[in-house]
């Protein structure tokens, strides 16, 4: 039986000063805490994981994975489970930089691909009541993106990181119910997908990914209920 002590501790405080850690950032932590990470690394990170989760949960605080929407990526993130809405961020963000990433955080739900342009998201800077400088955003979207809300491709576009589906899916579902979609396949908020011509379910890459993997050569839907022949529109 495993018992909480300071391996998992110090997992905590590195949770608390990334906010999120990739599969290999885990990996590097749980062996620093004395864990044997070469032998059954999936089986030992879930425990470990559970054990802290049933810690912190009183002080609503939990980790949780997620998946990176654009490469499948996993990472965990710790999330706070009483304050769903993006105001919790008011102590790392002014009220009108929290405006300028709601705005963001809208243009990117209702867009179809999951993403924005740079130039279009300086622009929502013109929406904010009181007006902040296009060098001043420049910097916000730069610390966003530090802070790993945010993420540019190599086109510069502008996606929602898979911190904030994990931390902000709430507040996204709450605020945007007419716009969200959710993957068919594993049921979970998707900005970034694959659509299908037929039906319109979308679906995350990865998720897909897998299905068709399993499927073979005769492509169809996953959805149950459509199975059309696969000529999906590619939408990321
Ligand atoms: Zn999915
Ligand atoms: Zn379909």
């Amino acid at each position: 039986m495993e018992v909480f002590g300071d391996g998992h501790r110090l997992f905590i405080q590195s949770m608390m000063s990334r906010g999120m850690m990739n599969i290999s950032e885990v990996k590097e932590v749980i062996s620093e805490c004395g864990l044997d990470v070469e032998t059954e690394f999936k089986d030992k990170v879930v425990k470990f994981v559970r054990l802290i989760n049933q810690h912190i949960g009183p002080i609503n605080l939990e980790i949780r994975k997620g998946l990176e929407e654009e490469n499948g990526q996993p990472y965990y993130i710790l999330a706070n489970t009483a304050e769903t809405s993006i105001s919790r961020l008011s102590s790392t963000y002014s009220p009108n930089e929290l405006e300028l990433f709601k705005k963001l955080i809208e243009s990117i739900v209702e867009n179809e691909d999951g993403k924005i342009g740079s130039l279009a998201a300086m622009n929502l800077t013109d929406k904010l009541e009181k007006k902040i400088g296009k060098e001043e955003a420049e910097n916000f979207f730069n610390r966003l993106e530090d802070d790993r809300w945010i993420r540019k491709n190599t086109n510069g576009k502008i996606s929602l990181s898979v911190r904030s589906i994990v931390e902000l899916d709430q507040y996204i579902k709450d605020v945007y119910p007419d716009y969200v979609k959710f993957c068919s396949l594993c049921t979970k908020l998707c900005l970034q997908g694959r659509g299908c011509e037929n039906c319109g379910a979308k679906f995350h890459i990865r998720c897909s990914n897998v299905f068709f993997n399993k499927q073979g050569s005769n492509k169809t839907c996953p959805e149950p209920n459509c199975r059309a022949p696969w000529g999906q529109v590619v939408i990321h």
